[in-house]
């Protein structure tokens, strides 16, 4: 090895603690997140953080929690001083935030560092001020109850981690998305973010879940979310989750809390795919903010240095609950009442989670009480009588017509609703298709005429090993010499798609599917998705009972927001958005 040193000696601690604070310390989000986490171990109902120049000058947090007495104060800024954890075992069920007794001395290594704090019992509290590490003064203050730490001039002292600060915007963006998660963990503190000297978020305390997301996250349209609220014996599941139509290019509003702390669990990322399969493209992510709550027993937090990630006890049972949840979720109807949990493989009584027992945010297309100016209906009968309203995306709707030989309007009870009847049909043939396996009662139809198919020969290949199980699912076919079959029968709701089409698709899929050997319905799936893509293309006009018989057809579908490949079957504006547009301030005059 070139360079390597003469001898082996031990490093002085001022010098092991900035190796530390490199792990723990990288950027000033991290600083942010540890002291955040402090003050919520420390049960503190109110914090206040102010920033400046992106955490580089200064970074405060200020918090009303139990404090510290002298002794406490000292003691807290030595390396592996913690009291959250007295041996070994703990660490198998830590509950707070913290537990490595790391933070405070890493962070105090590499800044100008001030602690005041007070227990609410005591009359006077203690202020420490340090500089890179070492004490310059220690004595009583007047301080309100509780902690502040204020943390100046980060990497004074360690001009390598200074390099690698980005510019303020960007570390004060990581900043506010550490501060907004926590924000979203902790609804019932009060939270407020200062930069610059300027107020981004002053959250009030006692907030709910849904609150906070109005808050934080004001450009997600609420009534695209889906109160979560799943239980599979002690692990519960809540949170709100997207419809398939809110949907990003990555995961970054893939928002995951495993007992109320932020993390990036890739078994989760994994888990939420399998939750939106068949309903999202595969390289789209659903926005989602999933909390998990479980014994800590059943997970590993010491496996990361900032503690991002966890290791589960039994990775798959979450897993697959995880999925299950989201899956639930989904296939409830708005307005659906909702359990306070939906009992999974063990049910149990689960506590009241944070959020109110509606079922979204609001309903799809909301509903909004008073706000929203609703059309008062005169001539309009209801669509159906009042005990199926809920099962459908409105209570109320009238179609207007059909606009470029395409695009259905309608008005329904809170807005304008376009629908894409291509995509509506694919997905009410899905449906039918999938209910009729499920059911165990797929009905055959004849052909007139029996149709023959030339397959590319790989398809071909593909297509001979599942002819036994096509024929379980309504089809009758036949090998008929080289590549070639003979059709003369499909599933009857099937019934106008083109047979050889049909099989085209599905041999064209089967060919693309790398998911044959899963078990459960892979096979059906695929046939549904591929009769969807032979099923009579766009920019076909209806005639109006057409339009009607697919309009009430959607509205009896499990999922009438997108088509089984995840594109949107309606768009929603809503009279609030519109008044908006045309710079009305509801209600209408
Ligand atoms: P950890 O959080 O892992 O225990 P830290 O270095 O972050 O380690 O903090 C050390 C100790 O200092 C904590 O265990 C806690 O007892 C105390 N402490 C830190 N911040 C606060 C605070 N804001 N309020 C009260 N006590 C605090
Ligand atoms: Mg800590």
């Amino acid at each position: 090895m070139k360079n390597a040193k003469a001898h082996i000696q031990v490093l002085p601690d001022n010098v092991i603690n900035k190796i530390a604070a490199g792990e723990v310390v990288e950027r000033p989000a991290a600083v942010v997140k540890e002291l955040m986490e402090n003050a919520l171990d420390a049960g503190a109902t109110d914090l206040k953080i102010e920033i400046v120049a992106g955490g580089r000058t200064l970074i405060a947090v200020a918090d009303n929690g139990g404090g510290m007495g002298r002794n406490d104060a000292l003691l807290s800024i030595e390396r592996h001083a913690t009291s959250k954890i007295s041996d070994v075992n703990d660490i198998e069920r830590v509950s707070t935030l913290g537990f490595r007794g790391e933070a405070l001395a890493a962070i105090a290594s590499v800044s100008r560092f001030t602690l005041r704090t007070r227990p609410p019992a005591e009359l006077a509290g203690t202020e420490l001020i340090l500089a890179g590490g070492r004490m310059q003064e220690v004595r009583d203050v007047g301080c309100a109850p509780g902690t502040l730490v204020e943390v100046r001039h980060l990497f004074f002292n360690v001009p390598a981690r200074r390099k690698f600060l980005r510019s303020d915007q960007t570390e004060l963006a990581h900043i506010r998305l550490a501060f907004m998660m926590y924000a979203l963990a902790y609804p019932s503190v009060g939270m407020q973010l200062k930069a610059d000297g300027r107020e981004l978020y002053n959250l009030p305390a006692q907030a709910s879940l849904p609150d906070r997301l109005g808050d934080l996250f004001a450009s997600i349209p609420n009534q695209e979310l889906r109160r979560v609220a799943y239980a599979a014996g002690p692990l519960k599941i809540s949170g709100y989750i997207a419809l398939p139509s809110l949907t990003r290019a990555d995961r970054s509003e893939q928002h995951l809390f495993i007992n109320q702390r932020p993390t990036a669990a890739a078994l989760l990322s994994g888990a939420i795919r399998e939750g939106y399969k068949m309903l999202i493209p595969k390289d789209r992510y659903p926005v989602v903010f999933l909390f998990l709550d479980l014994d800590p027993g059943q997970i590993d937090v010491n496996v990361h240095p900032a503690k991002k990630e966890v290791r589960f006890r039994n990775p798959a049972e979450v897993r697959q609950a995880v999925a299950e949840a989201i899956r639930q979720t989904l296939a409830r109807r708005p307005g659906q009442s909702n359990p306070a949990y939906i009992a999974g493989s063990a049910a149990v009584k689960a506590p009241a989670p944070d959020q109110p027992a509606t079922g979204p945010i609001w309903s799809y297309p909301a509903r909004r009480p008073s706000t929203a100016p609703l059309p008062q209906p005169t001539d309009k009968t209801p669509a159906a009588p009042a005990a199926g309203m809920e099962n459908k995306p409105w209570a109320w709707r009238r179609i207007v017509g059909q606009i470029g030989s395409l695009y259905v309007v309608m008005e329904t009870e809170d807005g304008l609703v376009l629908m894409d009847p291509h995509a509506a049909h694919e997905r009410v043939l899905f449906e039918k298709f999938m209910a009729e396996i499920s059911g165990g009662r797929v009905k055959s139809q004849a052909l007139l005429m029996a149709e023959t198919v030339v397959l590319p020969p790989v398809a071909a290949v593909a297509l001979q090993p599942i002819m036994a199980e096509l024929k379980q699912t309504g089809f009758n076919i036949a090998e008929f010499g080289q590549d070639t079959f003979l059709i003369d029968a499909v599933p009857a709701c099937f019934g106008n798609v083109a047979a050889s089409g049909l099989i085209k698709e599905i041999a064209a899929a089967l060919n693309e599917s790398a998911e044959r050997n899963k078990g459960g319905r892979w096979l059906e799936e695929l046939i549904a998705q591929a009769a969807c893509r032979a099923a009579v293309k766009a920019h076909t006009r209806l005639a109006a009972a057409e339009l009607e018989e697919l309009v009430a057809q959607l509205e009896k579908a499990e999922m009438p927001y997108t088509c089984p490949h995840g594109r949107p079957i309606i768009i929603h504006f809503s009279f609030q958005e519109l008044a908006k547009k045309f710079g009305r301030n509801a209600p209408r005059d």
